[in-house]
């Protein structure tokens, strides 16, 4: 029974938010089907009901990995996070959700890595995609219902660049490449408050630090697609931007990802498809995933070489372990990593373990309890099925 309730203490933490809305006009309740779930939304920065487009049906766009080195657990974590959440709206509410993950196999990192190992942008690129997939698998993280190479749509995301031109919503630079104008959207900003300053200008030909490329000109002997500006390639935005329109058209129930995510990813890809499908909201319901950091702060990522593979972290710990580690705070939140929270994950998951098996053998008669409080057992399970409901 205590482990049942402390089952339902950890789910109250993962997807718990107590926040009053704020009054932000930027977001357009959806019209459509209620479903059981409430969500939270950073825009209102509230919870709000989750309603979607088609009935039972939610349409979910996840950004993947760039696949030009092994993955790490700060990635694991935010695809383990939104698994649990796809796991609850699946197997307890019974929605279809078709999730959508794309795979960037082409920008500027996976060309650098390229020309350093002397292996062909493709070549580099599969390897480490391979890899993902078997370390997903390895993590018990339910395939998608399409993982999306961006080296698959280039003539969708030319298309999509062709559009926003055409209704002038970008212009081309000296050089070939194509920059998104911001100022012509006139609801830039709905899930941060863009401060010019902040965003590293990249382009000198920008008209403001706020533009970003939609397509890159390339350099030298770089991969290239053809299309009308002259040989390039997609900017990072577009390629999600493209891939999840080509699937699911003007309109997407949820697209998720890590929380450094949201701007100036997720900022630019609701502006330019607005723009592309002339729409006033393109994303219904945005979720982010608080990060996984070292103990004193301290992020994890590849530039900073202090990185864990999901290979080297499955010889100390298991994928349920992780899983555990993520389920004891909310997803929105981060995590500290140490050799003290995991132990403290491990415990949690031999309680469950020590349950389960507990449960087996009762089931299979070889084991015998005590009397059951029958109405202790409803009350707790009311309790779980209660906080399904609403959260
Ligand atoms: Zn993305």
């Amino acid at each position: 029974m205590n482990v049942t309730r402390r089952l339902i203490r950890i789910c109250k933490r993962f997807v718990n938010t107590e926040a009053k809305c704020q009054d932000r006009p930027e977001w357009i309740k959806p019209i459509g089907y209620q479903t059981a779930v409430s969500v939270y939304n950073p825009i209102t920065r509230c919870k709000v009901p989750l309603i979607l487009k088609t009935e039972n049906v939610l349409k979910w766009y996840i950004c993947g990995p760039t696949v030009y080195d092994s993955a790490h657990i700060g990635h694991a974590t935010t695809y383990i996070r939104s698994d649990i959440i796809r796991r609850i709206l699946s197997d307890y509410f019974n929605i279809d959700v078709l999730l959508v993950m794309g795979i960037t196999d082409i920008d500027d990192k996976i060309i650098k890595c390229s020309i350093e190992s002397g292996k062909d942008f493709k070549t580099l690129s599969r390897h480490f995609e391979t890899e993902f997939y078997a370390d997903m698998n390895k993590l018990n993280i339910r395939e998608p219902y399409l993982y999306c190479r961006v080296t698959d749509y280039i003539p969708q995301i030319i298309h999509f660049v062709k559009e926003l031109l055409a209704r002038d919503y970008g212009y081309v630079t000296k050089d070939g490449s194509v920059c998104f104008d911001t100022n012509k959207y006139n609801k830039y900003g709905k899930l941060r408050t863009p401060v010019p300053d902040a965003v590293k200008s990249q382009h000198p030909d920008k008209k403001s630090a706020l533009d970003f490329a939609l397509w890159k000109a390339s350099k030298d002997n770089e991969p290239s697609w053809k299309c009308p500006w002259g040989r390039g390639r997609p900017g990072w935005h577009i390629e999600c931007s493209a891939i999840a329109s080509a699937v699911f058209g003007n309109s997407v129930d949820m697209h998720s990802g890590g929380i450094d995510l949201a701007f100036p990813h997720h900022e630019n890809e609701e502006a330019q498809s607005c723009c592309y499908h002339n729409v006033d909201q393109w994303v219904n319901y945005w979720l982010h995933c608080g990060h996984l950091s070292l103990k004193g702060d301290i992020k994890m990522s590849k530039s900073l070489k202090n990185t864990i593979s999901i290979q080297n972290y499955l010889e100390n710990y298991s994928a349920n372990h992780l899983r555990m580690l993520c389920l004891l705070s909310h997803y929105r939140n981060g995590i500290e990593f140490s050799d003290e929270v995991m132990q403290n994950a491990v415990l949690v998951t031999k309680k469950f373990d020590n349950f389960i098996s507990d449960c087996d053998n009762y089931v299979a008669g070889k084991f015998e309890t005590g009397e059951i409080d029958e109405n202790l057992l409803l009350t707790v399970n009311n309790q779980f099925f209660i906080l399904l409901e609403t959260d």
